[in-house]
Parts: C-alpha cells; structure tokens; sequence
C-alpha cells in the first residue's frame, strides 16, 4: 500500500453507484445509509449531477480567483438567497470553510482592538483536522499528538446555555462556534431554543454566531440550513460535505457588521469556487429544490423515527433514538462499532461514531422500500447484539 496508513478500511470496493445503491468489485448490491458521510445527498451517480458536470467539464474547469467566475457568482447568489446571508467564499472542505470564519472570527476580534480574540466551542464537536479546527474539535483523540494547539479557544460544554452566559465578563471572546445538531460527536440534538439563546447571548455581547452547518446542511435536516428550523439569523454559516453531492467544494457564508470583512488580500483559495465545483452545486441545489426533497427529508424523518421506536424502543440496552431529518443517530449502552462489518455482511453500510452511536445519513432521495429496509435490518443487528 502507497497511501498513507492514517484510515482503517473495510474490506470492500466499490465500483458502482445509482441513487442509494452501490455495486462492488463482485457485483454484490448494497444499499448505503451513510451517503459518503452527509456527503451524497442525492444518491450517486445522479443524472441531473453528472450531466452538469459532464457539461462543464467540457466547457471550462478552472481559470482561477484572479477572473470573473460567473458560475461562483451564481452559486453565491443561490446561497446567500436561500439563507438569508449576505457574501459567499467558496474553498474546498469543511475544515476549509471553518478556517475562513475562524479567520473572520479574529479580523472581527482585532477590529474590536482585542490583541488576543478568543472563541467559544463546545465539548463533543468536530470542526475538522486543519490545526485551528482540531484544536476546535472537542474531541481529545483528534487533537493528541499534534500540539501546540492553536491558541484562542474555550470549551464549555454542548447544549449548555448557562456555561456560555457565564463568559460574558471575559471580554477576549469575540464569537461562538457551533454545531446546530452535533454529527460525528454521536447525534447530539439540543434544546428547541438553544440557537435562539445563543443568538441572544450573542446579541448581548457583540458576538458573533458562527454556525457549523457542514453536516446539518443542505436539507440534511428537512429544511436548506439546520438553524432554519428556528427563526433567527447567524453572522457565519459554513457548509460543505452535501453541497456538491461528492464534487469538494465547501463555502462560509456572512452577513451584516462581518459581511465584508474578508478584504482582497486576506484569504483565498487556489481552487476554491471554480466552475466546475459550483456547477455541481448549482445542480444540487436546484435539485432539491425541484424534487421537493426538503419536504421528502421530514416524511422520511418521520418514518424512521416510528420505525425505531417500534422496533427499539423497549429493548433494553438501547439507550436512546435520536432523530433531526436524516440525522439518525441510535445509542447502546455499550460499545457496538463491530456492528459496521455485520451490517455489511448484510450489503447495507451505516456507521458508529462516539463508540456507542450507531449513525445514519441516508441520502435525500431514499425510498420509502428502501427506508423500510434500513430499518429493519439495523433494529434486527441492534437486537442481535443486545439480545
Ligand atoms: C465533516 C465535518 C467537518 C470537516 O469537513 P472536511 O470536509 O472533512 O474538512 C467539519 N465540521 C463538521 C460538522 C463536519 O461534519
């Protein structure tokens, strides 16, 4: 093996894909509840994705940041539109698109004349594996090994108002991170009004509310953004993982006081919004839209979160269901990450993350067979393991 030993990989290939089904190396068929990680939100080998890429590709790939890019314009358009934002950067990953508003964090901090501008994150998040956005992370093991971290943090813990409203008197913060539904750190959903007190406490202390929404994005959750299942507005939005159906494009989004405040000169990308990424986009986006997958998103939700709780509710061992959209996140009580190699062996890929969580992301365009399959075969592995 040439590549790098840093990922631990199941013993499968595959070759093939079509909506929520993969093909591998043996001509095996399975059906992936996972999409690439919140990534393939519209299954693979999507035709109105492929043709726009296809196009595009033989059109123009990259010019570069120094020129018009009027699919990036467009793109920017869409965004901004759909959120209610107001600029788009464009780069290339999630972790990408949280150093832009890590950066923007700490231009709005020195504006402010704070020399050392500090930014709150919670316990349990994933912010990515750049140096900033692990020392983000509140996870140890992403961060062990790689010190020096990055200075100009503080954790509090997640879904936790109180400990944020205990740091208003430390006059070095200067925003909030946070994700809306916590994704790899195991499905954690907060309080209803956890985001509106946020955004309170963020008003009350001029900070800004900087949203990761790289998992929780793009009708991830049945609406475009999970922050719009409330009606308030973050100063930053970032966004990736669904936003190019598999293509790597990530953005950070602002608006208001911060809008504007990466100024020529203080941060960019090589590749970042180039025309083919945003193409890809754009047919993502309009696809949503088209197919009405945002209402789709919450018909599923509904049924997986009836289909589990049948199923689960009452065997002991399963600590709890938790269910945003398609966010399903499933606790044991015990450690059960050999449950990914024996749903497998039943030609369906899931994931366990935080140990104890067994994690789906089914893509968008799951059918209602095909929901009812997921939920059978992992409450009859679940049962298995418990029983
Ligand atoms: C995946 C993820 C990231 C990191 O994205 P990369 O594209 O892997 O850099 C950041 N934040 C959240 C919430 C994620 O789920």
């Amino acid at each position: 093996m040439s590549t790098m030993p840093n990922y631990t990989r199941l013993p499968v290939t595959f070759v093939k894909g079509e909506g929520a089904w993969l093909w591998d190396t043996q001509g095996k068929r399975y059906l992936d509840a996972l999409s690439g990680i919140a990534v393939c939100g519209l299954g693979h080998a999507h035709p109105t994705v492929t043709t726009a890429i296809c196009e595009q590709a033989g059109e123009l790939l990259h010019t570069s940041n120094l020129y018009n890019i009027p699919n990036q314009q467009e793109l920017a358009e869409t965004l901004v539109q759909i959120t209610k934002m107001e600029r788009a950067f464009f780069c290339n990953s999630g972790a990408e698109a949280n150093e832009a508003a890590l950066k923007i964090a700490r231009l709005y901090g020195h504006q402010q004349g704070y020399d050392k501008p500090t930014v709150i994150v919670t316990e349990g998040s994933f912010h990515g594996r750049t140096l900033a956005t692990l020392t983000a992370t509140g996870n140890p093991k992403v961060q062990q090994g790689f010190e020096p971290l990055v200075e100009g943090f503080v954790r509090v813990p997640y879904n936790d108002i109180e400990a944020i409203a205990k740091l208003s008197d430390n006059s070095k913060i200067v925003a909030v991170l946070v994700e809306p539904v916590i994704g790899e750190g195991g499905i954690s959903i907060p309080a209803d009004d956890y985001l509106v007190e946020l955004r309170n406490l963020c008003d009350q202390n001029n900070w800004l509310l900087m949203l990761d929404e790289i998992q929780t994005g793009m009708g991830r959750t049945g609406k475009w953004f999970a922050f719009q299942h409330t009606n308030i507005l973050p100063d930053v939005i970032t966004l990736a993982k669904g936003l190019g159906n598999g293509v790597p494009i990530g953005s950070c989004l602002t608006r208001g006081k911060i809008a504007d405040i990466l100024q020529p000169g203080t941060h960019g990308s090589t590749f970042g919004g180039n025309p083919l990424a945003c193409k890809a986009a754009l047919a993502v986006i309009n696809t949503i839209q088209q197919d009405n997958l945002l209402s789709r998103v919450q018909e599923l939700s509904k049924r997986f979160k009836q289909g589990f709780e049948n199923n689960l509710t009452d065997i002991g061992g399963v600590k709890e269901i938790r269910i945003k959209g398609l966010m399903i996140g499933i606790e044991l009580e015990q450690a059960c990450s050999q449950l990914v190699v024996k749903a497998l062996e039943h030609n369906l890929l899931i994931n366990v993350t935080a140990e104890r969580v067994i994690r789906l992301l089914p893509p968008l365009i799951l059918t209602n067979e095909q929901a009812d399959e997921i939920i059978s075969t992992v409450s009859n592995l679940v049962k298995e393991e418990l029983g």
